[in-house]
């Protein structure tokens, strides 16, 4: 027990890929230059192609929450009616992002753990005429909680109202289909799925999302979509970019498009499907009434501290996983899924948690949770055939 590697085993960041940290190396490239612009351009074609929109598709260097502010301010304006559901702590995040806009937000509000229904946003739309955008986060990490994101871009779809999805860990955890599904502005972060360091967001924008840019009178300079635009087409940037990451991204985009988008959004979800079953023999109750795939929330045990197990993960194998924010502190803590994840690192990820369980008292049977992840892994491994050609 001398060595100890360490493992980031949090919903963002999350693990990187060998190929993107390698690729970081490569960034002494001026940003003005054909070798950039090549390369943007890939990023940009890359990205739309992962998620299968037409919809234009803009990098600005910021962590995800840029975004979300850059999806308020370009296409709204002060004191416009807004629709915003949380449920939980990113759901709070709009909350606060709408306030400091002057935005009106009508909030439909969610207990930790619980999703925002559908037909609420259905009944607030038609309530109030007036709303033009609707706030919603696909997957609220706070609480493990995945929101039907298909049914509300059906019922915003009636309306005038612009549909803005936080999908920054939606996507590659769940089916988004933008165009299909009426999803207007969609947010993501390398941090996330992408399986890349923290400080490029992006969002997909469509057109009836541009139209309503060219009257909204929300002030912008740096996060100025318009002039994003613009200079994406040439392959370039407003500002500066972020080289390292660019590079880095070209590569987890290339990854994810040799094992398919849809394939990336499969492994989280069995992984998460596992880590569910792994939770029942522990004894362990997840938190959310609607979990999604991103990340799993769970209760410890009666009478414990979640914190004492997020210590314990990281004195006693270097693993760094997630304690619940704000008021969850101490009752919930949260495994990930989403990224670069496999079934290795869950059977480790199970059995350290049986330790850490025992070492506190807790009646466990050893190899009981690690026995349901290896029953989920049979259950969709390819046969042996397979196997050999693969
Ligand atoms: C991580 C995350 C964000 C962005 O947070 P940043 O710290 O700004 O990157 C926003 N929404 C959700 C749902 C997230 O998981």
């Amino acid at each position: 027990m001398y060595i100890k590697k360490q493992r980031l085993l949090t919903p963002g960041p999350t693990p990187l890929l060998p190929a993107a940290l390698h690729a970081m190396m490569g960034s002494d490239i001026h940003h003005r230059t054909e070798d950039f612009r090549t390369l943007y351009k890939q990023v940009l074609a890359d990205l739309q192609h992962v998620l299968a929109t037409s919809h234009d598709v803009l990098v600005v260097v910021a962590s995800g929450s840029g975004a979300l502010e850059a999806a308020t301010q370009n296409f709204f304006s002060p004191g416009d009616e807004v629709l915003v559901c949380s449920a939980g702590k990113f759901g709070e995040r709009w909350e606060e992002i709408m306030k400091a806009w002057g935005m009106k937000a009508t909030v439909l509000k969610a207990a930790y753990g619980d999703a925002v229904q559908p037909e609420a946003v259905r009944q607030a739309l038609a309530q109030n005429r007036a709303i033009k955008g609707v706030f919603v986060q696909a997957s609220e990490t706070s609480t493990g909680t995945e929101h039907d994101v298909r049914a509300m871009g059906r019922a915003v779809k009636e309306t005038g109202a612009l549909f803005v999805v936080d999908a920054i860990t939606g996507f590659g955890t769940m089916p988004l289909d933008i165009e299909g599904w009426g999803l207007d502005i969609v947010i993501g972060g390398s941090q996330k799925a992408f399986m890349i360091p923290p400080g490029l967001a992006f969002l997909s924008i469509s057109p009836k999302a541009w139209a309503a840019a060219d009257s909204a009178k929300a002030p912008r300079f740096y996060f100025d979509l318009k002039k994003e635009k613009k200079n994406a087409v040439n392959g370039e940037s407003a500002w500066t970019p972020n080289t390292a990451l660019l590079l880095a991204f070209a590569e987890s985009l290339k990854y994810i498009k040799s094992i398919g988008m849809d394939k990336l959004v499969a492994n989280a979800q069995l992984l998460a499907r596992a880590t569910r079953e792994a939770m029942q023999p522990l004894g362990l109750q997840l938190f959310s009434t609607s979990p999604g795939s991103s990340v799993t929330a769970v209760r410890p045990p009666a009478g414990m501290d979640s914190g004492v197990i997020v210590k314990e993960f990281r004195s006693r194998f270097n693993a760094i996983i997630t304690n619940g924010q704000g008021s969850m502190k101490g009752q919930i803590f949260r495994l990930a899924h989403l990224g670069y994840f496999d079934f290795h690192d869950l059977f480790a990820i199970i059995a350290e948690l049986e330790i850490i369980l025992a070492a506190n008292g807790q009646p466990v049977r050893f190899g009981s949770g690690v026995a349901a992840v290896q029953n989920a892994y049979m259950d969709v491994a390819l046969p042996k055939a397979e196997l050999a050609l693969s």
